[in-house]
């Protein structure tokens, strides 16, 4: 419509300006790259007055142009431009000096004999009947657009005007400021793109580290295994969904990855499945310490078929495990149902990847060292502190569940002299072949402990007395053929069993019930088994009547010195005769304190220190000063513990385990009680 200078008119010019500064406004309107190209076709097609105009733009990095949008009446047009990108020479031969007007292209159909090349990149060009004075169906108008270091950004195919005239000055100089204009717009929409991308790309990036900085967090306040890899994954999920996960470790004794954590879909079938070490993606991985992103696993000759899995569609990400270089395992994460993975989810994968080796590694070190606070040093077996809750939860169980087990304590036979002979080094060897020994006696469901020095426990579940017994007799059996360095020196074991319920009701009666028989053991002449049995009341009430006995017994089971104890029994003396010091007072002190001197001067002030604060409680409430724990002297707390026993009558034990802790000094409570059991078995 503006094609010639005579049609044109001042009020058309105005107009022309109008719609430029219109369409200025609507390019800069939009930042979206196909919007701005539908615009700029459609705005040339209307504003210029042509039916086709097609838009072509230089793909990035490449020399081939791409229609991306066009203005067209005939059928499939679209479909024809938009398949076939024009390379570069096509341009160079049309955009020529010959051809210039203004920043324009005008290819006149008389100056230029269209190469079949250029006719088949170019289908705007319709080679049908027309007037030579008008725009011929062989002429072509290009508009070239320009970035803003002048290098070709792509061009601007118009072709076909409403007005059937040739391009005039006044046109291509109009068209000329729409193309600086159009080239801006597509500029900044490709700037748009390329920064969305990045802000995309570093909002990402921020929020992984956000999740790995999270992940650290939990690594450093987690450490058991168990609750690690659960919170791991599922920070991990929030970052790279997937459908099923699943870790395993490398057990090359065994040529085998084994699975130590899965979830979601399949868990339990992959948990199943241990995998020999050089088969599936995950053997890959492993021997070759490369992470891999597989889309088709169908299609991947590596594929292994889980058992109880089907081989479908699957996209697997599989990365290795490192800690400190070598390969400790593999993480994988799958995606079911036809669902891919993108490459930057392999890199997320793998940066998780190593938090959780060191998680892993953290809580397996940590596992270990678990593993060795309960364990015995010398021997492997459980220590005394584990076999103690072992105890407690033993009697629990078994009162929960009505069950009867057994305790078994063993102490070898002379250790001392065994040691004189062949050295400490050596009786440590024989320690341990004592303790490969038991094992061999005890089953997957017994419970062996080194109790300390040279002496072992060993708890069996559900077992009655005699049934022990066997096991005791073989466990006397096998220690006696333990070789002691080829010497004719032998080493034995003496075994006290004790069974619950029916020797005692709790722990400490247990395990002073265990103790009394294998002190008994001893006494027999070592090298045998005892079985508790249960003569309470005889034994309980030989010790009742005699106070003065019991106070003796009792101080050399304390280990009190000669002086504690000669105060002790004073003290006990003068209690039982009501406050006097009788003539039975007097033969007792003439028994403990032969002559006087010092030692007789610590002798009375210990008694005095018994009467005196005998009557003080473990738990800070008793008189004359309130004292509490260990700063009642000694003599004084084991006078408490006779005399409470004494006016139990009986019952003196029940009293004694029931104030323990609050009146009496719980751990002489234990050893009176270990005692007392001792004196029952004795006295049978
Ligand atoms: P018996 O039990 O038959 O009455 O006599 P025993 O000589 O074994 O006496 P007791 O059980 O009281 O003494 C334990 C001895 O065991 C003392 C020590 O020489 C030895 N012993 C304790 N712990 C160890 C150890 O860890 N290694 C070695 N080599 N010897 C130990
Ligand atoms: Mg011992
Ligand atoms: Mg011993």
């Amino acid at each position: 419509m503006f094609g010639a200078k005579s049609r044109k008119s001042e009020r058309g010019e105005l107009e022309l300006l109008r719609s430029l500064i219109k369409l200025a406004n609507d390019l800069q309107s939009s930042l979206e790259l196909h919007e701005v190209v539908r615009v700029i076709v459609t705005a040339v097609s209307e504003t210029f007055g042509f039916r086709e105009a097609t838009l072509y733009l230089r793909e990035p990095g490449s020399d081939e142009f791409r229609a991306l949008g066009t203005v067209s009446e005939r059928p499939d047009y679209d479909e024809l431009v938009f398949s076939r990108p024009v390379p570069q020479r096509i341009w160079d031969e049309l955009l020529l000096e010959k051809f210039q007007m203004g920043s324009s292209f005008y290819v006149d159909h008389r100056r230029h004999d269209w190469t079949p090349e250029q006719l088949h990149y170019l289908p705007s060009l319709d080679l049908g009947e027309r007037q030579d004075d008008e725009f011929h169906p062989e002429d072509a108008l290009f508009l070239p657009l320009f970035d803003k270091h002048h290098c070709l950004l792509g061009v601007l195919d118009l072709y076909d005007p409403v007005d059937r005239a040739q391009p005039s000055l006044e046109l291509v100089k109009s068209l000329d400021v729409f193309a600086a204009h159009a080239a801006m717009a597509i500029e900044n929409a490709r700037q748009w793109e390329e920064l969305e991308k990045t802000s995309a790309e570093l909002a990402r990036q921020l929020a992984l580290w956000h999740d790995l900085h999270d992940l650290s967090t939990v690594l450093l306040s987690t450490l058991d295994q168990e609750s690690v890899l659960p919170q791991l994954t599922t920070m991990l999920k929030g970052i790279v969904d997937f459908d099923t996960m699943d870790i395993r470790l490398v057990d090359e004794a065994r040529n085998e990855l084994v699975p130590i954590y899965a979830r979601d879909e399949n868990a339990e079938v992959m948990l199943d499945f241990r995998s020999p070490l050089d088969v599936g993606v995950t053997g890959w991985v492993v021997s070759h310490n490369e992470a891999q992103l597989v889309n088709d696993m169908t299609k991947d000759p590596r594929g292994v078929v889980v058992p109880g899995t089907e081989m479908e569609p699957q996209a697997s990400i599989v990365v290795p495990l490192n800690v400190r270089g070598k390969v400790t395992g593999v993480l994988t994460v799958d995606r079911l149902f036809g669902r891919v993975f993108e490459e930057h989810e392999l890199e997320t994968v793998r940066l998780f990847a190593n938090f959780a080796a060191i998680a892993i590694q953290n809580a397996l070190s940590y596992e270990e060292m678990e593993r060795q606070a309960i364990s015995d040093g010398l021997t492997g077996l459980h220590n005394y502190r584990h076999f103690q809750d072992e105890l407690r939860a033993a009697v629990s169980r078994a009162e929960r569940y009505g069950e009867t087990f057994c305790l078994l304590m063993m102490d070898l036979d002379h250790f001392k002299a065994v040691n004189d002979t062949i050295g400490h080094q050596k009786g440590d060897d024989v320690l341990r072949e004592v303790a490969a020994a038991l094992k061999r006696c005890s089953r997957e469901s017994d419970y062996l402990a080194r109790y300390g020095g040279e002496e072992f426990v060993m708890i069996l579940p559900k077992t009655s007395l005699s049934e022990a017994q066997v096991v005791a007799e073989r466990v006397r059996a096998e220690v006696a053929a333990v070789g002691v360095g080829g010497r004719d020196l032998r080493v034995t074991v003496s075994v006290g069993v004790a069974s619950f319920p029916e020797s005692a009701r709790d722990t400490d009666g247990v395990l002073g019930a265990a103790d009394a028989a294998l002190l008994r053991a001893k006494a027999r002449g070592r090298n045998r088994v005892c079985l508790f049995s249960e003569d309470k009341t005889a034994a309980v009430s030989a010790l009742d009547g005699d106070l003065v006995a019991l106070g003796r017994r009792f101080a050399d089971r304390l280990g009190l010195s000669d002086e504690e104890a000669a105060g002790l029994i004073t003290a006990l003396a003068v209690y039982e005769s009501g406050g006097r010091v009788s003539d039975e007072v007097q033969t007792i002190l003439g028994e403990t304190v032969a002559e006087p001197g010092p030692a007789a001067d610590e002798v009375r002030q210990n008694a005095f220190d018994a009467l005196l604060y005998g009557s003080e409680r473990w738990d800070g409430g008793g008189y004359p000063e309130g004292r509490r724990g260990v700063a009642i002297p000694r003599v004084a707390r084991a006078f408490a513990v006779c005399r409470g026993f004494h006016e139990g009558n009986g019952t003196g034990l029940d009293r004694l385990r029931g104030e323990a802790s609050r009146e009496y000094d719980p751990r002489m409570v234990q050893r009176f009680t270990s005692m007392v059991r001792t004196a029952e078995v004795d006295s049978q």
